[in-house]
Protein backbone atom coordinates (compact mmCIF):
# COMPACT_ATOMS: atom_id res chain seq x y z
CA UNK A 1 0.00 0.00 0.00
CA UNK A 2 1.61 2.82 -1.23
CA UNK A 3 1.86 6.43 1.14
CA UNK A 4 -1.61 8.39 0.73
CA UNK A 5 -2.51 11.60 2.26
CA UNK A 6 -5.91 11.83 0.34
CA UNK A 7 -8.32 11.73 3.59
CA UNK A 8 -10.97 10.37 1.37
CA UNK A 9 -8.64 7.42 0.28
CA UNK A 10 -7.21 7.07 4.20
CA UNK A 11 -11.20 7.23 5.03
CA UNK A 12 -12.21 4.27 2.82
CA UNK A 13 -8.77 2.34 3.43
CA UNK A 14 -9.90 2.68 7.54
CA UNK A 15 -12.82 1.46 6.70
CA UNK A 16 -12.25 -1.51 4.48
CA UNK A 17 -9.93 -3.15 6.56
CA UNK A 18 -12.74 -2.60 9.54
CA UNK A 19 -15.13 -4.25 7.09
CA UNK A 20 -12.74 -7.15 6.65
CA UNK A 21 -12.38 -7.73 10.50
CA UNK A 22 -16.23 -7.76 10.23
CA UNK A 23 -17.01 -9.97 7.30
CA UNK A 24 -19.30 -7.26 6.28
CA UNK A 25 -21.57 -8.29 3.41
CA UNK A 26 -20.01 -6.45 -0.05
CA UNK A 27 -23.35 -4.92 -0.67
CA UNK A 28 -23.18 -3.44 2.46
CA UNK A 29 -19.56 -2.35 1.79
CA UNK A 30 -20.53 -0.63 -1.22
CA UNK A 31 -23.20 1.89 0.61
CA UNK A 32 -20.84 2.86 3.26
CA UNK A 33 -17.93 3.16 1.51
CA UNK A 34 -18.97 6.32 -0.35
CA UNK A 35 -21.82 8.99 0.51
CA UNK A 36 -25.13 8.47 -0.57
CA UNK A 37 -25.40 12.04 -2.00
CA UNK A 38 -23.19 15.14 -3.15
CA UNK A 39 -23.87 17.92 -3.95
CA UNK A 40 -20.77 20.49 -5.96
CA UNK A 41 -21.62 23.99 -6.93
CA UNK A 42 -20.74 27.70 -7.94
CA UNK A 43 -21.59 30.36 -5.27
CA UNK A 44 -20.97 34.14 -7.12
CA UNK A 45 -20.40 36.77 -4.41
CA UNK A 46 -21.17 40.30 -4.93
CA UNK A 47 -17.40 41.90 -3.45
CA UNK A 48 -17.31 45.01 -1.51
CA UNK A 49 -15.48 46.74 -4.69
CA UNK A 50 -18.54 46.01 -6.83
CA UNK A 51 -16.60 43.23 -8.82
CA UNK A 52 -18.27 39.25 -8.71
CA UNK A 53 -16.24 36.61 -7.29
CA UNK A 54 -17.24 33.03 -8.17
CA UNK A 55 -16.74 30.55 -5.03
CA UNK A 56 -16.54 26.74 -5.14
CA UNK A 57 -19.09 25.06 -2.46
CA UNK A 58 -19.55 21.45 -1.52
CA UNK A 59 -22.19 19.58 0.77
CA UNK A 60 -21.58 15.67 0.91
CA UNK A 61 -24.04 13.52 2.93
CA UNK A 62 -22.84 10.31 3.76
CA UNK A 63 -25.39 8.15 5.42
CA UNK A 64 -28.96 8.93 7.04
CA UNK A 65 -29.36 5.67 8.41
CA UNK A 66 -29.58 6.72 11.47
CA UNK A 67 -31.12 9.92 11.13
CA UNK A 68 -30.50 13.45 9.80
CA UNK A 69 -27.04 14.17 8.16
CA UNK A 70 -24.84 15.88 10.37
CA UNK A 71 -21.54 17.66 10.17
CA UNK A 72 -19.80 21.11 9.54
CA UNK A 73 -18.91 23.58 6.62
CA UNK A 74 -15.16 24.05 6.42
CA UNK A 75 -13.86 27.19 4.91
CA UNK A 76 -9.82 26.62 3.84
CA UNK A 77 -8.35 27.43 0.50
CA UNK A 78 -7.36 23.75 0.10
CA UNK A 79 -10.74 22.31 0.61
CA UNK A 80 -11.55 19.75 -2.04
CA UNK A 81 -14.30 17.11 -2.45
CA UNK A 82 -12.49 14.39 -1.33
CA UNK A 83 -11.60 16.08 2.43
CA UNK A 84 -15.22 16.81 2.42
CA UNK A 85 -16.14 13.48 1.56
CA UNK A 86 -14.19 12.41 4.10
CA UNK A 87 -14.99 14.42 6.96
CA UNK A 88 -19.14 13.36 5.75
CA UNK A 89 -17.65 9.79 6.06
CA UNK A 90 -16.33 10.15 9.76
CA UNK A 91 -19.24 12.28 10.95
CA UNK A 92 -21.06 9.38 10.21
CA UNK A 93 -19.32 6.89 12.24
CA UNK A 94 -18.76 10.17 14.83
CA UNK A 95 -22.30 10.52 15.40
CA UNK A 96 -22.74 6.41 15.76
CA UNK A 97 -20.17 6.04 18.44
CA UNK A 98 -21.30 8.16 20.55
CA UNK A 99 -24.67 6.76 19.74
CA UNK A 100 -26.85 10.18 18.80
CA UNK A 101 -29.43 9.55 16.34
CA UNK A 102 -28.14 11.48 13.30
CA UNK A 103 -26.15 10.33 10.11
CA UNK A 104 -22.84 11.73 8.59
CA UNK A 105 -22.60 14.86 6.34
CA UNK A 106 -19.92 17.69 5.58
CA UNK A 107 -19.60 21.00 3.66
CA UNK A 108 -16.80 23.36 2.53
CA UNK A 109 -16.38 26.68 0.31
CA UNK A 110 -12.25 26.71 -1.04
CA UNK A 111 -11.77 30.31 0.44
CA UNK A 112 -9.10 32.01 3.18
CA UNK A 113 -11.97 33.53 4.89
CA UNK A 114 -9.72 36.10 6.35
CA UNK A 115 -8.88 37.75 3.16
CA UNK A 116 -12.73 38.43 3.30
CA UNK A 117 -14.63 41.58 4.89
CA UNK A 118 -17.81 40.70 7.27
CA UNK A 119 -19.75 41.65 4.67
CA UNK A 120 -18.63 39.56 2.21
CA UNK A 121 -17.93 37.06 4.07
CA UNK A 122 -22.08 37.09 5.07
CA UNK A 123 -22.89 37.26 1.29
CA UNK A 124 -21.29 33.83 0.91
CA UNK A 125 -22.36 32.03 3.55
CA UNK A 126 -26.11 33.41 2.77
CA UNK A 127 -25.22 32.04 -1.30
CA UNK A 128 -24.23 28.45 0.66
CA UNK A 129 -27.69 28.45 1.68
CA UNK A 130 -29.56 29.92 -1.08
CA UNK A 131 -27.79 27.20 -2.81
CA UNK A 132 -28.58 24.14 -0.75
CA UNK A 133 -31.55 25.52 0.93
CA UNK A 134 -33.90 22.65 -0.32
CA UNK A 135 -31.65 19.63 -0.03
CA UNK A 136 -30.88 20.46 4.57
CA UNK A 137 -33.34 21.15 7.42
CA UNK A 138 -33.58 20.15 10.66
CA UNK A 139 -34.99 16.40 9.07
CA UNK A 140 -32.54 16.17 6.27
CA UNK A 141 -29.09 17.65 7.33
CA UNK A 142 -27.97 19.60 9.82
CA UNK A 143 -24.45 22.15 9.09
CA UNK A 144 -22.33 23.41 11.92
CA UNK A 145 -19.16 25.36 12.09
CA UNK A 146 -15.82 23.83 11.68
CA UNK A 147 -12.32 24.97 10.53
CA UNK A 148 -13.04 29.10 9.37
CA UNK A 149 -16.25 29.15 10.10
CA UNK A 150 -17.70 30.90 13.39
CA UNK A 151 -21.07 31.12 15.32
CA UNK A 152 -21.79 34.26 13.46
CA UNK A 153 -21.87 33.03 10.23
CA UNK A 154 -24.29 30.06 11.27
CA UNK A 155 -26.09 32.39 13.13
CA UNK A 156 -26.41 34.35 9.22
CA UNK A 157 -27.16 30.40 7.68
CA UNK A 158 -29.99 29.98 10.08
CA UNK A 159 -31.77 33.68 9.08
CA UNK A 160 -31.21 32.73 5.67
CA UNK A 161 -33.07 29.68 5.54
CA UNK A 162 -35.45 30.80 7.92
CA UNK A 163 -36.50 33.59 5.67
CA UNK A 164 -36.17 31.23 2.34
CA UNK A 165 -38.49 28.62 4.17
CA UNK A 166 -40.59 31.21 5.67
CA UNK A 167 -40.59 29.76 9.32
CA UNK A 168 -37.76 30.68 12.36
CA UNK A 169 -36.10 27.42 12.17
CA UNK A 170 -32.78 27.57 14.63
CA UNK A 171 -33.01 23.43 14.24
CA UNK A 172 -31.32 23.80 11.13
CA UNK A 173 -28.35 24.76 12.01
CA UNK A 174 -26.05 24.32 15.08
CA UNK A 175 -23.47 26.25 16.58
CA UNK A 176 -25.47 29.44 16.59
CA UNK A 177 -24.50 32.17 19.01
CA UNK A 178 -26.25 32.31 22.51
CA UNK A 179 -29.06 34.26 22.57
CA UNK A 180 -29.63 33.23 18.94
CA UNK A 181 -30.57 29.75 19.05
CA UNK A 182 -27.00 28.41 20.27
CA UNK A 183 -26.50 26.05 23.67
CA UNK A 184 -24.61 26.74 26.36
CA UNK A 185 -20.97 24.67 26.07
CA UNK A 186 -20.83 24.74 22.49
CA UNK A 187 -17.25 26.51 22.30
CA UNK A 188 -15.97 24.33 24.92
CA UNK A 189 -17.48 20.69 23.92
CA UNK A 190 -15.01 19.27 21.31
CA UNK A 191 -12.02 20.61 23.56
CA UNK A 192 -13.25 19.77 26.69
CA UNK A 193 -14.67 16.14 25.04
CA UNK A 194 -11.28 15.43 24.10
CA UNK A 195 -9.97 15.66 27.49
CA UNK A 196 -13.17 13.74 29.04
CA UNK A 197 -11.53 11.01 27.03
CA UNK A 198 -7.79 11.79 27.91
CA UNK A 199 -8.91 11.33 31.12
CA UNK A 200 -10.73 7.50 30.98
CA UNK A 201 -7.68 6.58 29.08
CA UNK A 202 -5.36 7.86 31.78
CA UNK A 203 -7.90 5.82 33.98
CA UNK A 204 -7.40 2.84 32.16
CA UNK A 205 -3.96 2.67 32.05
CA UNK A 206 -3.61 4.09 35.83
CA UNK A 207 -1.97 7.24 35.13
CA UNK A 208 -1.55 9.99 37.56
CA UNK A 209 -3.22 12.84 35.38
CA UNK A 210 -1.40 15.50 37.74
CA UNK A 211 2.03 14.12 36.98
CA UNK A 212 1.26 13.88 33.18
CA UNK A 213 2.29 16.56 30.45
CA UNK A 214 0.90 16.91 27.50
CA UNK A 215 1.70 18.65 24.06
CA UNK A 216 -0.56 19.79 21.49
CA UNK A 217 -0.68 21.05 17.46
CA UNK A 218 -2.94 24.08 16.77
CA UNK A 219 -4.20 26.15 18.97
CA UNK A 220 -7.89 26.78 17.43
CA UNK A 221 -11.01 25.97 19.25
CA UNK A 222 -10.42 22.46 20.13
CA UNK A 223 -6.70 22.97 21.08
CA UNK A 224 -7.62 25.79 23.08
CA UNK A 225 -9.98 24.35 24.90
CA UNK A 226 -8.22 20.91 24.94
CA UNK A 227 -5.22 22.82 26.76
CA UNK A 228 -7.26 24.13 29.44
CA UNK A 229 -8.92 21.09 30.43
CA UNK A 230 -6.01 19.30 30.46
CA UNK A 231 -4.53 22.32 32.88
CA UNK A 232 -7.59 23.20 34.75
CA UNK A 233 -9.53 19.85 35.08
CA UNK A 234 -7.11 17.16 35.15
CA UNK A 235 -4.35 19.32 36.85
CA UNK A 236 -1.44 18.10 34.12
CA UNK A 237 1.10 20.05 32.12
CA UNK A 238 0.75 20.92 28.34
CA UNK A 239 4.39 22.11 27.34
CA UNK A 240 3.46 22.92 24.06
CA UNK A 241 1.02 24.34 21.42
CA UNK A 242 1.35 25.08 17.81
CA UNK A 243 0.30 27.47 15.42
CA UNK A 244 0.09 28.22 11.37
CA UNK A 245 1.35 32.01 11.12
CA UNK A 246 -1.04 33.55 8.19
CA UNK A 247 1.61 36.24 7.93
CA UNK A 248 4.55 34.33 7.71
CA UNK A 249 2.91 31.59 5.54
CA UNK A 250 4.42 28.41 8.01
CA UNK A 251 3.70 27.08 11.37
CA UNK A 252 5.27 28.01 14.81
CA UNK A 253 5.61 25.46 18.23
CA UNK A 254 5.04 28.16 21.44
CA UNK A 255 6.88 25.76 24.18
CA UNK A 256 7.51 26.28 27.97
CA UNK A 257 8.78 24.11 29.89
CA UNK A 258 7.01 24.77 32.95
CA UNK A 259 3.67 24.56 31.49
CA UNK A 260 2.01 27.04 29.07
CA UNK A 261 -0.65 28.96 30.30
CA UNK A 262 -3.94 28.80 27.63
CA UNK A 263 -5.95 31.31 28.91
CA UNK A 264 -2.81 33.96 28.44
CA UNK A 265 -2.37 32.66 25.18
CA UNK A 266 -5.74 32.63 23.65
CA UNK A 267 -5.79 36.34 24.83
CA UNK A 268 -3.01 36.81 22.35
CA UNK A 269 -4.47 34.60 19.79
CA UNK A 270 -6.89 36.33 16.73
CA UNK A 271 -9.63 34.70 15.70
CA UNK A 272 -7.94 32.34 13.02
CA UNK A 273 -5.86 30.91 15.78
CA UNK A 274 -2.68 32.48 15.14
CA UNK A 275 -0.92 33.41 18.19
CA UNK A 276 1.32 36.81 18.50
CA UNK A 277 4.63 35.51 18.17
CA UNK A 278 5.78 38.87 19.99
CA UNK A 279 3.68 39.14 22.49
CA UNK A 280 4.76 35.25 23.13
CA UNK A 281 8.46 35.63 23.09
CA UNK A 282 7.93 38.50 25.83
CA UNK A 283 6.03 36.00 28.08
CA UNK A 284 8.81 33.99 28.50
CA UNK A 285 7.87 31.08 25.25
CA UNK A 286 10.30 29.84 23.13
CA UNK A 287 9.26 30.12 19.60
CA UNK A 288 10.44 26.77 17.57
CA UNK A 289 9.60 25.31 14.34
CA UNK A 290 5.81 24.31 13.48
CA UNK A 291 7.29 20.49 13.65
CA UNK A 292 8.46 20.27 16.81
CA UNK A 293 5.26 19.74 18.75
CA UNK A 294 5.65 16.20 17.56
CA UNK A 295 8.98 15.59 19.27
CA UNK A 296 8.31 16.60 22.94
CA UNK A 297 9.01 13.86 25.67
CA UNK A 298 5.67 14.32 27.12
CA UNK A 299 2.77 11.50 28.56
CA UNK A 300 0.40 12.91 25.87
CA UNK A 301 0.20 14.00 22.23
CA UNK A 302 -2.62 15.65 21.35
CA UNK A 303 -3.19 16.55 17.16
CA UNK A 304 -5.51 19.02 17.31
CA UNK A 305 -4.98 21.03 13.60
CA UNK A 306 -5.34 19.22 10.47
CA UNK A 307 -5.73 15.90 8.87
CA UNK A 308 -2.77 14.05 7.81
CA UNK A 309 -0.79 15.25 10.89
CA UNK A 310 1.12 12.14 11.83
CA UNK A 311 2.67 10.20 9.43
CA UNK A 312 5.11 8.13 7.57
CA UNK A 313 7.59 11.25 7.87
CA UNK A 314 6.55 12.49 11.61
CA UNK A 315 5.58 9.33 13.57
CA UNK A 316 8.98 8.04 14.09
CA UNK A 317 9.42 11.17 15.69
CA UNK A 318 7.49 10.55 19.08
CA UNK A 319 9.14 9.81 22.19
CA UNK A 320 9.11 6.23 23.42
CA UNK A 321 7.47 8.46 26.62
CA UNK A 322 4.64 9.13 25.09
CA UNK A 323 1.45 6.98 26.24
CA UNK A 324 -1.41 8.50 25.06
CA UNK A 325 -2.26 9.94 21.64
CA UNK A 326 -5.79 11.92 21.87
CA UNK A 327 -6.76 12.94 18.20
CA UNK A 328 -8.69 16.16 18.50
CA UNK A 329 -8.60 16.75 14.53
CA UNK A 330 -10.27 14.75 12.03
CA UNK A 331 -8.24 12.22 10.62
CA UNK A 332 -4.68 13.72 11.65
CA UNK A 333 -3.02 9.99 11.63
CA UNK A 334 -2.14 8.46 8.14
CA UNK A 335 -2.57 4.47 8.21
CA UNK A 336 1.41 4.16 7.85
CA UNK A 337 1.35 6.05 11.06
CA UNK A 338 -1.23 3.55 12.51
CA UNK A 339 1.55 0.89 12.11
CA UNK A 340 3.93 2.96 13.59
CA UNK A 341 1.73 3.99 16.93
CA UNK A 342 0.89 0.17 17.55
CA UNK A 343 4.63 -0.80 17.46
CA UNK A 344 5.43 2.24 19.80
CA UNK A 345 2.39 0.29 21.96
CA UNK A 346 1.12 4.19 22.76
CA UNK A 347 -2.69 4.26 23.29
CA UNK A 348 -5.22 5.81 21.11
CA UNK A 349 -8.00 7.60 21.36
CA UNK A 350 -9.28 7.67 17.49
CA UNK A 351 -10.55 10.56 15.90
CA UNK A 352 -13.94 10.34 15.89
CA UNK A 353 -14.74 8.82 19.39
CA UNK A 354 -12.17 11.69 20.83
CA UNK A 355 -13.52 14.81 19.07
CA UNK A 356 -17.16 13.52 19.34
CA UNK A 357 -18.06 16.50 22.18
CA UNK A 358 -18.67 18.95 19.52
CA UNK A 359 -21.39 17.23 17.53
CA UNK A 360 -22.57 15.87 20.50
CA UNK A 361 -23.21 19.10 21.92
CA UNK A 362 -24.94 20.33 18.42
CA UNK A 363 -27.10 17.76 19.17
CA UNK A 364 -28.04 19.09 22.25
CA UNK A 365 -28.29 22.19 21.02
CA UNK A 366 -30.84 20.95 18.26
CA UNK A 367 -32.75 18.80 21.05
CA UNK A 368 -33.08 22.47 22.69
CA UNK A 369 -34.53 24.02 19.87
CA UNK A 370 -36.93 21.58 18.82
CA UNK A 371 -38.28 22.05 22.80
CA UNK A 372 -37.63 25.69 22.38
CA UNK A 373 -36.37 25.30 26.52
CA UNK A 374 -32.47 25.49 27.52
CA UNK A 375 -30.17 23.96 29.64
CA UNK A 376 -27.47 25.52 31.79
CA UNK A 377 -23.94 24.66 30.89
CA UNK A 378 -23.25 22.80 33.79
CA UNK A 379 -26.56 20.64 32.33
CA UNK A 380 -24.78 20.69 29.23
CA UNK A 381 -21.40 19.98 29.99
CA UNK A 382 -22.76 16.96 32.43
CA UNK A 383 -24.55 15.65 29.93
CA UNK A 384 -21.86 15.12 27.24
CA UNK A 385 -19.37 13.85 29.90
CA UNK A 386 -21.87 10.91 30.16
CA UNK A 387 -21.95 11.17 26.79
CA UNK A 388 -18.20 10.74 26.13
CA UNK A 389 -17.39 8.17 29.17
CA UNK A 390 -19.89 5.61 28.13
CA UNK A 391 -18.66 6.00 24.25
CA UNK A 392 -15.45 5.53 25.24
CA UNK A 393 -16.24 2.76 27.78
CA UNK A 394 -17.98 0.96 24.36
CA UNK A 395 -14.82 1.02 22.14
CA UNK A 396 -12.50 0.20 24.96
CA UNK A 397 -14.69 -2.92 25.57
CA UNK A 398 -14.71 -3.50 21.58
CA UNK A 399 -10.76 -2.94 21.59
CA UNK A 400 -10.24 -5.98 24.52
CA UNK A 401 -12.65 -8.17 23.46
CA UNK A 402 -11.92 -8.62 19.77
CA UNK A 403 -8.56 -7.60 20.56
CA UNK A 404 -8.06 -4.80 18.15
CA UNK A 405 -6.27 -1.36 18.00
CA UNK A 406 -8.54 0.95 19.67
CA UNK A 407 -9.39 2.93 15.98
CA UNK A 408 -10.71 -0.21 14.63
CA UNK A 409 -12.52 -1.23 17.85
CA UNK A 410 -14.39 2.66 17.05
CA UNK A 411 -14.50 1.66 13.60
CA UNK A 412 -16.55 -1.39 14.81
CA UNK A 413 -19.02 -0.63 16.97
CA UNK A 414 -19.80 2.81 14.80
CA UNK A 415 -20.40 0.21 11.57
CA UNK A 416 -22.36 -2.12 13.76
CA UNK A 417 -25.04 0.41 15.03
CA UNK A 418 -25.48 2.46 11.15
CA UNK A 419 -25.53 -1.62 9.40
CA UNK A 420 -28.37 -2.15 12.34
CA UNK A 421 -30.19 0.66 11.66
CA UNK A 422 -30.23 0.22 7.73
CA UNK A 423 -31.26 -2.72 8.46
CA UNK A 424 -33.79 -2.23 11.00
CA UNK A 425 -34.79 0.47 8.11
CA UNK A 426 -34.91 -2.62 5.41
CA UNK A 427 -32.28 -1.12 2.90
CA UNK A 428 -30.13 -4.47 3.16
P1 LIG B 1 -9.65 26.32 14.08
O1 LIG B 1 -9.74 26.92 12.75
O2 LIG B 1 -10.32 26.99 15.24
O3 LIG B 1 -8.12 26.13 14.48
C1 LIG B 1 -7.20 25.45 13.70
C2 LIG B 1 -5.84 25.63 14.35
O4 LIG B 1 -4.87 24.83 13.69
C3 LIG B 1 -5.34 27.07 14.30
O5 LIG B 1 -4.67 27.40 15.51
C4 LIG B 1 -4.32 27.03 13.17
O6 LIG B 1 -3.33 28.05 13.29
C5 LIG B 1 -3.74 25.65 13.38
N1 LIG B 1 -3.04 25.10 12.23
C6 LIG B 1 -3.45 25.03 10.94
N2 LIG B 1 -2.51 24.46 10.17
C7 LIG B 1 -1.49 24.16 11.00
C8 LIG B 1 -0.22 23.56 10.83
N3 LIG B 1 0.18 23.13 9.63
N4 LIG B 1 0.56 23.39 11.91
C9 LIG B 1 0.16 23.83 13.14
N5 LIG B 1 -1.02 24.40 13.37
C10 LIG B 1 -1.83 24.56 12.31
O7 LIG B 1 -10.16 24.81 13.94
P2 LIG B 1 -10.78 23.84 15.05
O8 LIG B 1 -12.23 24.04 15.10
O9 LIG B 1 -9.97 23.93 16.30
O10 LIG B 1 -10.54 22.41 14.37
C11 LIG B 1 -9.29 21.72 14.45
C12 LIG B 1 -9.49 20.29 13.99
O11 LIG B 1 -10.48 19.68 14.81
C13 LIG B 1 -9.97 20.09 12.55
O12 LIG B 1 -9.45 18.87 12.08
C14 LIG B 1 -11.48 19.98 12.71
O13 LIG B 1 -12.08 19.30 11.64
C15 LIG B 1 -11.53 19.17 13.98
N6 LIG B 1 -12.79 19.26 14.71
C16 LIG B 1 -13.30 20.44 15.12
C17 LIG B 1 -14.48 20.46 15.86
C18 LIG B 1 -15.04 21.73 16.41
O14 LIG B 1 -16.06 21.64 17.12
N7 LIG B 1 -14.45 22.87 16.20
C19 LIG B 1 -15.14 19.26 16.14
C20 LIG B 1 -14.58 18.06 15.73
C21 LIG B 1 -13.40 18.07 15.02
Amino acid sequence: MAGTTNAFEMAQRQFDHVAELLKLDPQVREILRWPLREYAFRIPVRMDDGSIRVFQGFRVQHNDARGPNKGGIRFHPAETLDTVRALGTWMTWKCAVVDIPLGGGKGGVIVDPATLSTGEKERLVRGWVQVMWKNIGPRQDVPAPDVGTTPQMMGWMMDEYSKLSGQYTPGVITGKPLGGGGSQGRTEATGFGVIYTVREAMKHLKLDPKKCTAAIQGFGNVAQYAAIGFTEQLGGKVVCVSCWDRNDKTSYTFYKADGIDPRFLMSITDQYGTIDKEKARAAGYSIEDGGEWIKKDVDVLIPAALEGQVNAETAPLISKNVKIIAEGANGPTTPEADEIIKAKGIFLVPDFLCNAGGVTVSYFEGVQNDMNFYWTKDEVLEKLDTKMTSAFAAVLEMSEKEKVFMRDAAYMVAIARVVKAMELRGWI
